[in-house]
């Protein structure tokens, strides 16, 4: 399944709701999953992380398609001609700075 294929079937599955929540409260739903999805990264299983990627890209699609963005046309469009700072596959850009917060420490 492509794309294109995943955000027509979530069209089919939950367009109606997803047009009587709107934009707004379905781009509330998706960051509340991508929480689950780092909660299963830090703690679940391999079941759990894919389970949760799965339904990040649901609520992605979803709210692409309630914004009338194709994802797939969008992705390529990005990211088909490599990384779309430095123009290179693989990116060449400078790592991104890491801090000493470690999710798996706690936080006082
Ligand atoms: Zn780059």
């Amino acid at each position: 399944m492509d794309l294109s294929e995943a955000q027509r079937l979530m069209r089919e599955i939950y367009g109606r709701r997803d047009r009587e929540r709107g934009a707004a409260l379905t781009a509330l739903h998706l960051v509340e999953e991508v929480g689950e999805l780092f909660e299963a990264v830090r703690t679940g299983g391999a079941v759990e992380v894919e389970e949760e990627l799965a339904d990040v890209l649901a609520w992605l699609l979803s709210l692409s398609d309630l914004l009338g963005v194709d994802m797939d046309s969008a992705f390529e469009d990005r990211y088909g001609s490599g990384c779309p700072k430095c123009g290179r596959s693989p990116c060449a850009c400078p790592p991104l700075p890491t801090g000493r917060w470690s999710p798996w420490t706690s936080v006082s």
